[in-house]
């Protein structure tokens, strides 16, 4: 029996958050962890896995986009000027304001990807045993 099966039979998978959905195995400190956005769903996985999970679902439906990192970081910085600029201004009239709104969705994704998987990890653990 392989250990995903386990955790899928006993339900402790929604438990245990900082469980990588690629391998299936603990992501041990965030300098490992990728939380990664599909729709409205934001998921952990062990560095190496994600660019895995990229490769795989390059050809099937639906790509997985980091949230943390740099590439999350930038992504928040510039929507958070969108946001704030179509907000408080009148470019666009009612148009500009949705899309402020819609500007604040990948920052509410990185809040709850902090949140929810971050903050439980500490930021480095030495000679992590190798899985
Ligand atoms: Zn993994």
């Amino acid at each position: 029996m392989f250990a995903h099966e386990k955790i899928c039979k006993s339900g402790v998978d929604d438990v245990k958050t900082n469980r990588c959905r690629y391998c299936y195995k603990d992501i041990r400190d965030r300098d490992e962890l990728v939380t990664a956005s599909n729709w409205f769903r934001v998921r952990p996985f062990h560095y190496r896995c994600f660019e895995l999970l990229e490769q795989d679902t390059r050809t099937i439906a639906g790509t997985w986009n980091p949230v943390n990192g740099t590439t999350g970081l930038v992504t928040v910085v510039l929507m958070l000027i969108l946001a704030v600029v179509m907000l408080t201004t009148n470019i666009l009239g009612f148009v500009g304001d949705i899309l402020g709104f819609l500007a604040l969705y990948p920052i509410l994704l990185r809040a709850f990807s902090y949140l929810v998987y971050e903050m439980r990890l500490p930021k480095y653990v030495d000679n992590k045993p190798r899985q």
